[in-house]
């Protein structure tokens, strides 16, 4: 009886504390959030979903350029008229952004905001618009164009009526913030999804590694690749609704920030890199580059690999990444 009477205790103990798998689904950031904890009890999980929805609203608050109060709206009003002090938060992040548009040659580009929005992707364009209304569509777009004083904490764009905003890394940025926040807390194992922007950490409740799978956007029922992520961020970029035709040819919505033309050749990107902020910006960059300068640029990334999908449903991905063992049939 003692014995049985302990038996039922462990097994009670146990059952109280073993760990699952709990998920949130909510709309932040004007996107879809999955936030996915491993916890104890529903309680606790809770709480710490609460904790990354707080930590995301508090970003967004900071990077919006929508909300009128948000530092980055500040800094859009002062355009051409005045340097602007703000966090460090936000000052590192957009010398982080610079960075990438250093690095891809200005394909990436945080000024995009201010590109004179002539390409509609409701139907209406239905033919090329003038090349001279296409460069004049980018006249303020230009990283180079934003002034970074670093003693002074301050962000000043030189030309009046530019812009910045954080559409292509801050839903990335803000998931691996609220991974760290929850790392700190103590949660053993989670996934921040932010309309597939993602950062995973720890494991599943069965021992097995965090899982994404890749899906063909021509062929939507079809996940065609099931890779491990664990510890990783991934983020998979592309609208598949979003496009127009021109002569046959197809343009993304994401567009060239050097000569306003719309990127070709791509319908989705993955990116799988250490941070989900780089690899968001790394992903809308490869739209830009195309195919070919995108991936020979990512195979020269330590730790970055990337999977494309052409506008002809051709897969193509990075040389170290082993996506055949992980093909499904
Ligand atoms: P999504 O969020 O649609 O998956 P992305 O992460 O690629 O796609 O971001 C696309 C968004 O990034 C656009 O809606 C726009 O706000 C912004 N953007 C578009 N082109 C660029 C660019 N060349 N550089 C930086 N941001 C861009
Ligand atoms: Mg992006």
């Amino acid at each position: 009886m003692k014995y049985f009477l302990l038996i039922i205790t462990i097994v009670f103990t146990f059952t109280l504390n073993a760990q699952k798998t709990h998920k949130r689904t909510l709309k932040l950031m004007g996107s879809r959030f999955d936030i996915t904890v491993i916890a104890a009890t529903e309680k606790e999980a809770n709480t710490y979903i609460d904790i990354a929805v707080a930590e995301i609203t508090r970003i967004e608050n900071l990077i919006s350029s929508w909300d009128s109060n948000s530092q980055t709206s500040e800094i859009n009003r002062n355009a051409g008229i005045k340097p602007v002090k703000v966090d460090k938060e936000l000052y590192d992040l957009i010398e982080r952004a610079i960075h990438i548009s250093k690095l891809t040659d200005g394909a990436f580009d945080i000024s995009y905001a201010s590109m004179d929005r002539i390409w509609k992707f409701d139907g209406s364009v239905t033919e090329m618009p003038k090349e001279s209304v296409i460069k004049a569509s980018v006249a303020k777009v230009g990283y180079q164009n934003i002034v970074l004083n670093k003693e002074n904490q301050t962000v000043f764009l030189k030309l009046e009526g530019m812009k910045i905003g954080f559409g292509a890394i801050g839903k990335g940025y803000a998931a691996d913030k609220a991974k760290q926040l929850l790392q700190t807390k103590g949660v053993k194992a989670g996934i921040i999804n932010a309309s597939g922007d993602m950062n995973t950490w720890g494991k599943q409740t069965n021992g097995d590694d965090w899982n994404v799978g890749i899906t063909n956007p021509l062929n939507k029922n079809n996940v065609f690749a099931l890779l491990p992520i664990s510890g990783k961020a991934v983020v998979t970029s592309g609208n598949y609704e979003k496009f127009i035709m021109l002569n046959g040819k197809r343009y993304s919505h994401i567009i060239d920030p050097r000569t306003g033309y719309p990127s070709s050749g791509i319908v989705s990107v993955s990116v799988f890199a250490p941070s989900a902020e780089l690899a968001d910006a790394l992903a809308t960059s490869i739209f830009v580059m195309g195919k070919d300068v995108g991936l020979n640029f990512i195979n020269q990334l330590n730790g970055i690999e990337c999977i494309i999908v052409d506008d002809k449903g051709k897969i193509a991905h990075s040389k170290n990444i082993d996506i055949q063992n992980k093909l499904k049939n």
